[in-house]
């Protein structure tokens, strides 16, 4: 099967500040794929590129085989994404919320279906019916990334999926991505928690200063660099590059 993603020499640049230079991997269908890298390394200029939200200056992005400067439409029928700063309108109940996003989305064929998926993945029993406005911050979480699923993407782009949550609420959202995945979608995540990525994902990449510096499985990445861990990892990898 073909890769759901794949980044070939891609380079962003804003004004003369170079964000991403020349990076190149790849997604394939059905893998969690954590992209990781310091504050200001790229990875939120790269999951905008991918979602057809930034021009990419240089390279070129495919998604699903649709390059995204020349099938931008089709490629955003086969994403779904989702801002590390996404909310929800406040003063509707979560249910209203994901009737209101199913109807930009659904057909009338399939409008039930979507309902169904969103709040299945938004599990959130009777406060399904309560105001956005009373929702903690793992229920919003919930409710965002079933908008995001429930149009049943081919890949889901998230940024920081677990950030300001606490450690049950973070676990939670884990295991709802690993459902989600295992569902057959391909799942892209930024985040800055290693314990997250290494735990989560199939395969990492590690951003500094705009360039790919280390991409491989969890496992391949502690053995090339004799660490325990992922964080270990990560510094080792900064230092020497
Ligand atoms: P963080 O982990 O802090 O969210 P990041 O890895 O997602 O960081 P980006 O937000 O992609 O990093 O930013 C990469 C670089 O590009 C940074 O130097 C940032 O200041 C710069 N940058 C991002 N957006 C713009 C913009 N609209 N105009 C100019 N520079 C920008």
């Amino acid at each position: 099967m073909d890769d759901a993603l794949v980044l070939k020499d891609v380079c962003k640049t804003y004004g003369d500040r170079e964000a991403v230079r020349d990076v190149s991997f790849s997604v394939r269908p059905g893998e969690i794929f954590g992209l990781i890298g310091p504050n200001g390394a790229g990875k939120s200029t790269t999951l905008r590129m991918i979602c057809t939200i930034l021009r990419v200056t240089a390279g070129t992005i495919t998604v699903c085989g649709h390059d995204v400067m020349k099938e931008g439409e089709e490629v955003r029928r086969c994403i779904s994404y989702l801002p590390e700063d996404a909310g929800a309108y406040k003063e509707l109940t979560g249910r209203a919320y994901l009737k209101f996003m199913a109807r930009f989305f659904a057909s009338e064929q399939n409008f039930d279906r979507m309902m169904e998926t969103g709040l299945r993945i938004a599990d959130l029993g009777d406060r399904i019916d309560s105001k956005v406005s009373t929702y903690s911050k793992g229920m919003m979480r919930r409710l965002l990334i079933a908008r995001a699923i429930m149009p049943e993407p081919k890949l889901a782009v998230m940024d920081e999926i677990t950030s300001g949550l606490d450690v049950m609420n973070a676990y939670e959202i884990r295991e709802l991505v690993r459902k989600v995945a295992a569902e057959g979608v391909t799942v892209l995540i930024s985040s800055h928690n290693m314990f997250e990525v290494e735990s989560l994902c199939n395969r990492v990449g590690m951003i500094d200063e705009g360039r790919l510096i280390l991409c491989g499985t969890p496992a391949e990445l502690k053995e090339q660099f004799g660490a325990q861990n992922l964080e270990q990892v990560f510094i080792k990898a900064v230092k020497e590059a």
